[in-house]
């Protein structure tokens, strides 16, 4: 709507500047907008008849009409509206015997409603900036790094020139070259070689002093063929406190060897290694020390962590709690239900059991969903569905899912045996119910009728 107001008049795009920076930027997206757009009918007011997309193309594209003869055509879809109903013109229907077709698949809303713009890429056709921003990005690819190199617990300043670095776009000599600028090139650092972006950051003895320096503190040898290697130390089976430890040190190795740099050239300040890695260090230790993120409990964290000094930030303990499986009350069913994820799939389940903790049936179902609360909410679903079908009106239903829980204001326990079965669930193409108890669940299935307890990982 407010592009609307700002860059179009009468539905077409206004030929002026538009005096902002971003609103002319945004102007020349209109054109995109428009043909990725198209127009739902409501009154047919606002939609011009031959040159909007309304009916798959435009009418003046699909029936190859010029457009000096549209000006003596009717104007607007509401022209050939005539109370709720299509009423073309003879003229028109002997002209173009075709339009006739194309016009009677679109359905005219039974009030009076506005028309609206409907935007191709989203099922519910509306624009938002999360699509809009997605449509815009598809040209570019995604950078496996692109995430890597941001966080809350690293000044920005410093993760924008590691952004720079990996985007060759530091104004190092052979840059400054390939954009035109003709200069004799030699290293401020040591003063024995051409500057090139990887000399300067990478092979230099100053920076390479640093990655040993790395190197030695994370116990390791560091290679790498490109740029784009030295993020894959982030990727690593770490915890999330090293991560940012050691992403914190990449970040400011780069950009000490940076500030030096540009000390030497351009105010004549000596290079000092051990000053600088003084400065790394400290600033590796604040990041390290300001982040909420969690070390795990394994020695290789510890290690590192004290490397850098920085104090660790414990995982959160966890406890065994006993768990036993109650039977519904009598005449009442019980449907434990569970859900089981991969990163490619998830599953529901369901176990019908009666006041004797006997077997009654049990379903699994794979799902196109990747969230467990979804899953979780498709297996109580698919529960009720159930029990109404076969007629059980007092059902029980426990599930593991707080969110479900709460939503039904229901308790919780023993959900080993749908657990199970929603791991079953993962592998098939459709619903599968069993009417006597699966192999697989058999141990747990048992430890619950004899009211054995079985215990479960809690995390404070
Ligand atoms: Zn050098």
């Amino acid at each position: 709507m407010i592009l609307k107001s700002r860059a179009l008049r009468n539905g077409i795009m206004v030929k002026h500047h538009i005096f902002s920076s971003l609103w002319s930027s945004i102007k020349q997206e209109v054109h995109v907008i428009i043909s990725n757009a198209s127009w739902k009918v409501g009154n047919g007011q606002s939609i011009n008849l031959w040159m909007d997309a309304w009916c798959g193309n435009s009418l003046a594209e699909t029936l190859n009409i010029h457009t000096s003869v549209l000006i003596w055509l009717p104007k607007k879809v509401s022209d050939i509206i005539h109370n709720q109903h299509w009423l073309i013109p003879h003229y028109l229907d002997s002209l173009y015997p075709t339009l006739k077709n194309l016009v009677l698949q679109i359905d005219i809303p039974v009030d009076d409603v506005p028309d609206s713009l409907i935007w191709k890429g989203t099922d519910n056709g509306l624009l938002c900036l999360k699509d809009a921003y997605e449509f815009k990005r598809r040209q570019y690819p995604k950078l496996s790094w692109g995430k890597v190199i941001w966080s809350k617990d690293i000044q920005p300043s410093r993760s924008l020139l590691a952004w720079r670095i990996m985007l060759n776009k530091i104004p190092t000599d052979d840059n400054l070259r390939e954009r035109g600028c003709n200069l004799t090139s030699m290293c401020s650092l040591c003063n024995s070689n051409i500057e090139t972006m990887f000399h300067l950051f990478f092979e230099c003895r100053f920076a390479f002093g640093f990655w040993c320096w790395l190197a030695t503190s994370l116990d390791m040898i560091i290679q790498f063929q490109s740029l784009e290697d030295i993020w894959s130390l982030c990727n690593r089976a770490i915890s999330a406190q090293c991560r940012i430890v050691i992403k914190a040190a990449i970040i400011n190795i780069m950009y000490a060897v940076w500030i030096a740099r540009n000390n030497a050239r351009f105010k004549n300040i000596k290079p000092n290694w051990n000053s600088s890695l003084a400065w790394i260090v400290v600033n590796v230790m604040l990041s390290g020390n300001h982040t909420n993120s969690l070390a795990s409990a394994s020695i290789r964290d510890f290690t590192i962590l004290k490397a850098f000094k920085v104090n660790l930030n414990p995982p959160k303990p966890s406890f065994l709690r006993e768990v036993i499986w109650q039977p519904p009350p009598p005449q009442w069913i019980k449907c434990n239900i569970g859900g089981a994820f991969t990163s490619s799939a998830a599953a529901c389940a369901g176990l019908f059991r009666n006041s004797s903790a006997d077997f009654i049936c049990g379903f699994a179902s794979r799902l196109n969903t990747s969230s467990a609360f979804s899953a979780e909410l498709y297996g109580f679903i698919n529960a009720v569905d159930f029990a109404v079908s076969r007629g059980w009106n007092n059902l029980w239903i426990e599930s593991d899912s707080e969110l479900v829980v709460k939503a039904y204001k229901s308790a919780t326990e023993g959900n080993h045996c749908a657990d199970g079965l929603a791991k079953l669930g993962l592998n098939l193409n459709s619903v599968l119910i069993w009417n006597d108890v699966p192999v697989e669940i058999r141990d747990s299935f048992d430890s619950n009728k004899h009211g054995k307890p079985c215990f479960r990982v809690v995390h404070s």
